[in-house]
């Protein structure tokens, strides 16, 4: 079974326009060589310049963040009808910055999903616990339960454009990144519940990352585990010697 290993940058709010391009600029290259999928998904006012920058290249563009309704009046949101007109490709979805600091719930995140397949966006779905809850073992309960709410009346053939990343909020700019054996079992536990979801062709085929202080010195043991297919990386995308390093690990 051989599944797309992706590495995909969030920038989160970082970054200008100007800054942005040198950065795409200068993984062009290790994209073109690496069998990975690069992602960046950027801030939404450096869209325009990523896409214009990354075409011809196989650097693949994303968002951090969308709204579910096409368009109206709320002040501040942008709609996943928008992204598509722009020609963005991947977009984040229940990033756990935006569950804890912006009220994303999982119905939101379930109404988002919906959105983006409607216009052709590939959701990169986040799911993850708390120090709390990992401290009291809920760990698979918190996260097989995001996982399913999130995908609560997708298809299987919507399936196929879905990575779902697991990022433990305790390891999220940290500095402590979950053991390999302890990211390796989460995403176990997420693969068997889409198999029960859907079926054991979907749970083989579908690219689940670990996110959460992913760096050149972690990446590899990371990567040599079996349901480990790529990382979603906050801190270490920012810097190209850093994202380099993870592109060709
Ligand atoms: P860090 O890699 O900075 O820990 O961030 C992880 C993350 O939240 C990616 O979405």
């Amino acid at each position: 079974m051989s599944r797309k290993i992706i590495m995909a940058g969030n920038w989160k709010m970082n970054l200008n326009p100007e800054e942005g391009e040198q950065l795409i600029n200068d993984l062009k290259e290790a994209a073109a060589k690496s069998d990975k999928e690069v992602i960046v998904c950027v801030p939404f006012i450096d869209l325009n310049m990523a896409i214009e920058v990354a075409k011809d290249s196989k650097v693949h563009v994303g968002a951090q963040n969308m709204h579910f309704e096409d368009e109206g009046a709320f002040t501040g949101e942008v709609s996943g009808k928008m992204l598509e007109k722009i020609g963005t490709e991947y977009v984040i979805i229940g990033h756990s910055e935006r569950r804890q600091y912006f009220a994303e719930t999982d119905e939101t995140v379930n109404l988002k999903i919906k959105a983006a397949l409607k216009y052709n966006l590939k959701p990169i779905v986040c799911v993850g616990e708390t120090e709390e809850q990992f401290d009291r073992g809920e760990t698979k309960t918190i996260i097989t339960n995001q996982v399913e709410k999130a995908l609560s009346g997708l298809t299987k053939e919507e399936m196929k454009s879905i990575i779902i990343a697991y990022e433990p909020i305790w390891a999220i700019g940290t500095g402590k990144t979950a053991t390999p054996e302890i990211a390796d079992n989460c995403l176990f536990e997420i693969r068997e519940k889409i198999k029960e979801l859907y079926d054991e062709e979907i749970s083989d085929s579908i690219s689940i990352l670990y996110g959460g202080s992913v760096k050149p010195a972690n990446i590899k043991e990371l990567l040599e585990k079996e349901n480990i297919d790529g990382a979603l990386v906050g801190g270490a995308s920012l810097k190209a010697d850093q994202f380099i390093a993870l592109i060709d690990a």
